[in-house]
C-alpha cells in the first residue's frame, strides 16, 4: 500500500502506523483525540529547504518557519535546531519562540494588526525585524523606536497583484487583499517613501505572500519577478535598493492520493534562476530572499488519531461516524471544505467500502472531519480512526469550543515517543474563571 505522504504505513499486524510506530499502541498509552507530529519529517522538511537555500540564494538568504502553522515550544526549538528563522504573528507566538530558547534576532513579525503593545513586547524580546503591513504600523513603530532610542530592522509587506488561484480564503496576494500594501494602485510607492522618511526604522526591504496552499506551476516565479522589477523602479525612483526580498509561504502539500506533491528543492531551484536572469537584467544586485514555509514544513507531519463513538447509519439516507474530536482540533475541513485522507488505524487489512461522513461530537451540524469517505463495513464504537497530514493548522487553529479540552501534542523520533504538549483538562478550562 501507499499512502500520501512516506512516513505512514501498515505492520505485519495490519495497524496503521505513522513513523514506525503503532499507532494502536500510542492511541492506548496517550488517549484520543491525540495529535502525534513526526519530529524526523520535521527536520528533513527544514533540511530540504536550508539545503536549497544554500545552493541557490545569495549569502544571508533564509527560510523562516511560518509558526502560525503549529506554534509550540518543542515544534519552535526543533525548526530553530536546524537553522532555520522563525515568523510569529502574535504575542503568544513570541512568547512561545522566548520560550524555546530562539535567537530572537531570526525572528521575524508579519501580521496584518499591530497593538501598541504588541509591538513594545515584540521589541522588549529583541524582534529580528517587523514586516510593516500599513502606513498606521510604520509610524506606530517608528514612534516607539524614536522613544527607546533605537533602529528598528523593518520590511514592508506589498502585494503584487498576484492571484495564486486556491480558495478565497487563502489568497492573499491580490490587490484587493486585506494584507499589505497594493504596488498597482502606487500606494506601495508612497509607503516606501514614507518608511524611508523614518528615522528610526532601516527598511531591509520588501515582504509578498501570495497565498497558501498553493501548486500553481509558477506563481512564486511570477511573484520574484514583479517584485524584482518593483525593487528595481523603486531604486531608480527613490534611490532606495532593498537588500531583502521575501517571498512569503505558500507551497502546497498533498492530503489525498490525487494531490500533486511538490519538489521544494526543485521549486526553489527554478525560484533561484528567475532571480538570478531577472537581476542580471535588471542591472541590481540579487536580494538575500527569505521565504516562510509553514504548512510545508509541519503538515505531513502530523496525524490526528480519534476513537470512534457511534456509527449512525441512517436508514435510506446517509451514514455517520462520529468521533471523539472534531472541529475543536480540526475545523478545517468546516473553514475551508479542506480535503483529508481517512483510515481505520486498527483494521488496514479490511476493504474499505463504507462510505461515510466522519462527524464531530460539537453541538454544531457543520462540525465535520470530511465527507465521502470510505471505511471498512466493520467499523464501530471503540475503534481507531486516523486523519492524515494534520500537522498544519490543526493543532494551532484548535478552540475549546463546547469546553472540550484541547488534545496533548505527542513527538515521535527515532522509534520514541514523547509529550510535547499535555492534554488539557478541565481544570485548565477553568484556570481563567473568577
Ligand atoms: C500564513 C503565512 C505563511 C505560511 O503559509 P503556508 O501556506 O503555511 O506555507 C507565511 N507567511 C505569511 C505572511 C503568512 O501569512
Amino acid at each position: 500500500m501507499t499512502f500520501v505522504c512516506s512516513n505512514i504505513g501498515v505492520n505485519a499486524e495490519n495497524h496503521l502506523t505513522f513513523a514506525g510506530q503503532d499507532t494502536l499502541r500510542l492511541a492506548e498509552e496517550y488517549g484520543t483525540p491525540l495529535y502525534l507530529m513526526d519530529e524526523d519529517r520535521i527536520r528533513h522538511n527544514c533540511r530540504l529547504y536550508l539545503d536549497a537555500f544554500r545552493n541557490t540564494f545569495r549569502e544571508g538568504s533564509l527560510p523562516h518557519y511560518a509558526a502560525k502553522a503549529a506554534a509550540f515550544k518543542t515544534v519552535c526549538r526543533v525548526v530553530a535546531e536546524e537553522g532555520m528563522g522563525i515568523d510569529v504573528c502574535s504575542p503568544g507566538e513570541i512568547a512561545t519562540a522566548v520560550a524555546a530558547g530562539v535567537d530572537m534576532s531570526r525572528v521575524m513579525f508579519p501580521s496584518n494588526g499591530k497593538s501598541d503593545g504588541d509591538i513594545r513586547y515584540a521589541m522588549d524580546k529583541g524582534i529580528g525585524a517587523f514586516v510593516i503591513d500599513n502606513v498606521e504600523e510604520l509610524l506606530a513603530i517608528e514612534a516607539e523606536a524614536e522613544k527607546r532610542g533605537v533602529t528598528q530592522n523593518a520590511l514592508l509587506r506589498l502585494t503584487p497583484g498576484i492571484d495564486p488561484h486556491t480558495y478565497a480564503a487563502v489568497d492573499t496576494g491580490k490587490v484587493d487583499s486585506k494584507f499589505g500594501v497594493a504596488i498597482e494602485t502606487g500606494q506601495a510607492e508612497d509607503f516606501i517613501r514614507l518608511a524611508l522618511k523614518q528615522k528610526h526604522i532601516r527598511l531591509l526591504g520588501y515582504h509578498c505572500h501570495v497565498g497558501s496552499q498553493v501548486f500553481g506551476e509558477d506563481v512564486f516565479e511570477r511573484a520574484a519577478a514583479v517584485m524584482l522589477d518593483y525593487i528595481a523602479e523603486m531604486e531608480k525612483k527613490t534611490g532606495y535598493l532593498a537588500e531583502v526580498l521575501d517571498l512569503g509561504g505558500g507551497y502546497g502539500v498533498p492530503y489525498v492520493a490525487e494531490d500533486p506533491s511538490i519538489d521544494i528543492p526543485a521549486k526553489i531551484a527554478s525560484v533561484g534562476k528567475v532571480v538570478k536572469e531577472r537581476c542580471a537584467a535588471l542591472g541590481i544586485r540579487e536580494p538575500k530572499v527569505m521565504m516562510e514555509p509553514g504548512r510545508s514544513i509541519v503538515a505531513d507531519a502530523g496525524m490526528t488519531l480519534y476513537r470512534v463513538l457511534a456509527v449512525k447509519r441512517i436508514t435510506g439516507y446517509k451514514s455517520y461516524v462520529t468521533i471523539d474530536g472534531g472541529m475543536t482540533d480540526d475545523p478545517r475541513y468546516a473553514l475551508y471544505g479542506s480535503r483529508y485522507t481517512v483510515l481505520a488505524a486498527g483494521k488496514m487489512g479490511e476493504r474499505a467500502d463504507f462510505r461515510t461522513t466522519l462527524a464531530g461530537r460539537c453541538c454544531e451540524s457543520g462540525d465535520l472531519i470530511q465527507e465521502n469517505i470510505l471505511l471498512p463495513d466493520s467499523v464501530c464504537r471503540g475503534d481507531v480512526i486516523a486523519v492524515c497530514t494534520t500537522g498544519a493548522y490543526n493543532y494551532s487553529m484548535a478552540s475549546n469550543y463546547n469546553r472540550f479540552g484541547r488534545p496533548p501534542v505527542v513527538m515521535l523520533r527515532g522509534g520514541k515517543s514523547y509529550v510535547a504538549v499535555r492534554r488539557e483538562t478541565a481544570e485548565d478550562l477553568l484556570r481563567l474563571d473568577v
